[in-house]
C-alpha cells in the first residue's frame, strides 16, 4: 500500500511536469475506483492550466485555475508521466493529456483509490476537513500528541495510526517509531508520559522523514519507468520480523494484533 513517503515521493515526481501545462483531455477507461470518477471531468479539466500539486494526508491534490482533482492512490494505485504514445496496460484508467505531449497515467490494479474533483478548497472537502495535522509539520507536536492522548484508554500503536491524531503514520512506520522510542505498542495511550511522547513524536518525524529521502532517489522512474517507487528499502528494525532476534538486544521479536493490525515489538526493548 503507498504510504505517505510514497504519496509525497509521486509528488515530487509529477509536479514539475505538470505545473503551468494545460489539459488537452481526459480519458477515463475505467470510472469505478473507490467512488465512481464523475462523468465530466474532461469537462471540468480540459483547456485548464494546472497551477498546483500539492499534498494532504495520502491525497495528492492537482490545483486547475477553477477546481481541483483530489486523487488517493488507496491500496495499489499509482500515477506517472508516460510519453502520449505508450501503450495502454489493463490496469490504466484514467489518462490526462498535457500540451507537451506527456500524459499523466493512473493505474490501480485493485481500484481502491479516487480521482474526485472538488471546486470549493479542496481542504473542506468532507474526505479531508478532520484529518488531524501532517506529521513532518510543526503543528504536529509533544504538546499536540500528549492533549489528544489523555483520557484515551485505546493502545498507543492504534492511537497513532488514527488520522484524526496525526495523519500518515501507517503500520510499518508506527511500529518502527515505537520501537525507536522504546514504547510498548500495548501501552494504554492515556498512560504514556509527556516525556516519552517527547520521544515517540521525534522518532516519527526521523523515520518518516528518512524515508521520503530516499524516495528521492526514484524520482527519475516517474518519467519513463514503471513510476512504481514502491517500497523504500528502509532498514525495519521490527515490521515484519516476528520470531527473528531483536537488533537492539537479540530477544525474539513477537506480535500482537491491536486494532485489527499485526503489532510486532520486542518485549525487552519496548516497556
Ligand atoms: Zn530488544
Amino acid at each position: 500500500m503507498p504510504e505517505l513517503p510514497e504519496v509525497e515521493t509521486t509528488r515530487r515526481g509529477i509536479a514539475p511536469h505538470l505545473i503551468g501545462q494545460r489539459v488537452q483531455r481526459v480519458v477515463v477507461r475505467n470510472a469505478r475506483l473507490r467512488w465512481p470518477i464523475p462523468e465530466d471531468l474532461d469537462v471540468r479539466l480540459s483547456g485548464q492550466q494546472i497551477v498546483s500539486v500539492e499534498r494532504r494526508a495520502k491525497y495528492l491534490l492537482i490545483g486547475a485555475e477553477v477546481g481541483t482533482l483530489i486523487s488517493h492512490l488507496g491500496m495499489s494505485g499509482s500515477l506517472r508521466m508516460v510519453a502520449a504514445d505508450t501503450p495502454v496496460a489493463k490496469h490504466d484508467h484514467v489518462d490526462i493529456e498535457l500540451e507537451s505531449g506527456l500524459v499523466l497515467r493512473y493505474t490501480d490494479p485493485r481500484r481502491f483509490g479516487a480521482m474526485l474533483w472538488s471546486t470549493e478548497s479542496p481542504l473542506q472537502h468532507k474526505l479531508l476537513q478532520k484529518l488531524g495535522p501532517e506529521p513532518l509539520l510543526d503543528d504536529f507536536s509533544i504538546n499536540h500528541l500528549y492533549e489528544c492522548s489523555r483520557g484515551r484508554s485505546m493502545p498507543i500503536k492504534p492511537f497513532i495510526m488514527d488520522n484524526a491524531v496525526v495523519v500518515g503514520v501507517g503500520n510499518i512506520y508506527a511500529s518502527e517509531a515505537l520501537f525507536a522510542a522504546g514504547i510498548d505498542p500495548r501501552r494504554e495511550a492515556g498512560s504514556v508520559s509527556k516525556a516519552r511522547y517527547a520521544k515517540l513524536t521525534a522518532e516519527i518525524k526521523r523515520i518518516l522523514a528518512a524515508a521520503i529521502e530516499q524516495g528521492g532517489t526514484t524520482l527519475r522512474d516517474f518519467v519513463g519507468g514503471d513510476g512504481k517507487p514502491g517500497y523504500f528499502q528502509q532498514k525495519l528494525f521490527v515490521y515484519g520480523r516476528t520470531g527473528q532476534p531483536c537488533l537492539s538486544c537479540g530477544s525474539e521479536l513477537r506480535d500482537v494484533k491491536l486494532g485489527q493490525r499485526a503489532s510486532v515489538y520486542c518485549a525487552k526493548c519496548q516497556r
